[in-house]
């Protein structure tokens, strides 16, 4: 936290001046020692931990919402350190909340015993197992955020992930642990899982034991409105959409958007030619009350949009790549993982660098896919890239931080706590939209080194589609990417990732684009799928006057979410906690900014805003004529048009 370094530089400066008193005096060494740290959590090894976790979880409280955990641990008596899971998967980073965890009481022999939290690590806790004790009792709740929104748990859906609801112990392996998970569910609930169910006895599940590694991979979706869609390309590849709806009617599918998500499938297998799951299910959240989510599991991934995904499917351009993402992060991400992102339990620090390939990569595909499939437009399509490269176009923060640096920021943000305030100078998690472009330069080289023969579905076929059916992870270094890279078309991989990945770079990276027969233009035409987009996320006019604005104004004032900096308003000087209340002297509403940038690109006068922050009333007149600016791509006749070639489906 800024705060406590600031502090402690505060002591440092003062503690510097004392030094040089107590010189004066020939004390120099005199002063405090530092106390030892307590002993380390054992480290994991790779053998069997004897005997099976029986995992008992309660999800019938979904009014308040509290978990009820019941846990049944083997051991021997001595020393044992439980953990609760620290660094998740996907987050890449220690965010899982422990101090979510109450009640936590523990019995040997019937009888409660004592257990201490380590003093550095709050994940860890410690307890002296009385002799004599041949299992721990454990009984705790994990409390829910109470708003659905933040934790995914109303009373009609429950997004049940076990790293939640479980410890574990300390000093193996988390594919060496083995569990026993059951669940209860509210009356009448349906649930959805990529494990196995052994029984089911009304609303109790007991599911298949499974290693604690597979078991934190495969959450549970439940609630009271589910339909399971088959995606299935054939038996041997089952593929399944398990939707959870806020009401019933949101579950209906058309045809064509049913056809949009099973090509979606068959695109996939025709990229990376295997799969590494016995079934795969999308696990769906369609809800307004309960927030979105794309977290990637190996045979599942955790999928949420708003409720009308189905219902107005001209709304949702902007999400029709959560699917296509996640779906691809079974081969990238979780078979495939870069060898410092792999750790042997979920306390062990994760090492993010090659982010910008486990999730910039996954970014391309997942969008090439989107297209491939229908799920967009290629049109749609190529708005998305021109809206990625308009945005780095505007925004500096290029200027001084690498991408590699902002693989770091899973890592800050968990640190600070809050979101950026200015993100486009202090970046943000730009290794999933930037690698976009980043490989899609890399995709054109290799068609155009090639004469068009080879492409980044080379790539894929050679790196991800190894080992056909098989679960075990294999992990990849840099040196390893680079020396495929240089299978599929013999080129300088290392310098070129150097170049636009390692080192700063003012220059937004768009040579993918001029390779792939297009440029980037802007103008006054707002493409219509965003006539169409839900605007409650707030509109944007990053390219025109940099800002982003959040509501209509009725409520008094559209709030300011983002400033660009060093854009018109910065200038002028917006930041992001202000109301605008009005434009050029009327009530601000978004067709109302519109209409005044577009007589404004015919005129000298300055447009004049009145914002509101606390009880000041400001106004600012911003000196800006381009007009609206929206990104397009616009084709170069006579260049090869190899963007179109890689956003058709394949054969
Ligand atoms: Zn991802």
């Amino acid at each position: 936290m800024p705060r406590r370094f600031f502090w402690n530089g505060f002591i440092a400066a003062a503690f510097a001046s004392l030094c040089i008193a107590s010189n004066i005096y020939g004390q120099n060494s005199a002063g405090p020692q530092p106390v030892p740290l307590p002993p380390a959590v054992p480290a994991p090894v790779d053998a069997p931990y004897a005997g099976t976790i029986s995992l008992s979880v309660d999800l019938t409280n979904v009014n308040a919402p509290i978990l009820n955990v019941h846990e049944t641990i083997p051991v021997r008596s001595g020393e044992i350190t439980l953990l609760y899971p620290q660094w998740l998967p996907g987050a890449h980073s220690p965010s899982n909340r422990v101090a979510n965890l109450a009640g936590l009481v523990v019995k040997a022999n019937g009888k409660s015993i004592p257990w201490v939290r380590d003093r550095v690590n709050m994940w860890a806790f410690h307890i002296d197992v009385p002799k004599g004790t041949t299992a721990l009792e454990l009984n705790f709740q994990y409390l829910a955020p109470i708003k659905p929104q933040q934790g995914r748990i109303s009373n009609r859906f429950a997004d049940l992930t076990w790293n939640s609801v479980l410890l574990y112990p300390a000093g193996y392996f988390a594919r060496r642990i083995q569990f026993a998970p059951e669940l209860r569910l509210p009356e009448g609930w349906k649930f959805a899982s990529s494990l196995d169910t052994k029984a089911q006895n009304g609303n109790l599940i007991q599911f298949e034991d499974t290693s604690l590694n597979t078991l934190i991979d495969s959450p549970v979706y439940a609630g009271v409105n589910y339909k399971r869609v088959d995606l299935s390309p054939g038996p041997d590849n089952p593929v399944y959409l398990d939707l959870f709806a806020d009401q019933p009617e949101q579950l209906e599918i058309t045809r064509e958007e049913l056809q949009y998500h099973k090509n979606l499938v068959i695109q996939v297998q025709k990229l990376f030619h295997s799969r590494h799951y016995d079934h795969y299910d999308f696990l769906f959240s369609l809800s307004d009350s309960v927030g979105g989510k794309g977290l990637e599991h190996h045979q599942s991934s955790e999928d949420g949009t708003a409720a009308n995904y189905f219902t107005d499917w001209a709304a949702g351009v902007a999400d029709r790549d959560l699917l296509p993402h996640e779906y691809t992060h079974s081969w990238n991400g979780k078979f495939r993982r870069p060898a410092d992102l792999w750790t042997p339990n979920f306390n062990v620090p994760m090492q993010n660098d090659l982010l910008w390939v486990y999730e910039g990569l996954t970014q391309y595909y997942g969008d090439v896919l989107t297209a491939r499939s229908g799920l967009r437009t290629p049109e749609q399509a190529r708005d998305d890239i021109a809206q990625v490269a308009a945005s780095y176009e505007t925004s500096p923060g290029r200027t001084w931080r690498s991408l590699a640096d902002t693989t770091n920021q899973p890592l800050l943000s968990s640190h600070s706590g809050v979101p950026e305030s200015w993100p486009s100078w202090q970046r943000s998690s730009d290794y999933y939209s930037e690698s976009d472009l980043v490989w899609l330069d890399a995709d054109t080289k290799i068609r155009e080194l090639s004469n068009s023969q080879k492409s980044l579905d080379d790539f894929a076929r050679l790196f991800f589609g190894i080992d056909n059916g098989s679960y075990i992870t294999v992990t990849y270094t840099f040196e390893d990417l680079v020396k495929a890279l240089n299978t599929v078309q013999p080129y300088d991989w290392a310098e070129f990732f150097r170049a636009l990945v390692y080192q700063v770079n003012s220059q937004v990276p768009e040579n993918g684009i001029t390779r792939g027969g297009y440029r980037l233009v802007y103008n006054d035409s707002e493409p219509d799928w965003m006539k169409h987009m839900d605007k409650s996320r707030g509109t944007s006019f990053a390219t025109s006057l940099g800002f982003t604005v959040k509501g209509e104004g009725d409520d008094g004032g559209g709030s300011i979410t983002d400033v660009v900096w060093d854009g018109p308003t910065f200038r002028a000087g917006m930041t992001p906690d202000m109301q605008l209340q009005a434009v050029n002297d009327q009530a601000f509403g978004i067709s109302t900014l519109r209409q005044a940038i577009l007589a404004a690109e015919r005129s000298n006068t300055p447009i004049k805003l009145l914002l509101k922050r606390g009880k000041e009333f400001i106004t600012l007149n911003v000196d800006y004529h381009a007009g609206l600016r929206y990104p397009h791509l616009e084709r170069v006749e006579s260049t090869t048009d190899r963007l179109d070639a890689i956003l058709a489906a394949a054969d």
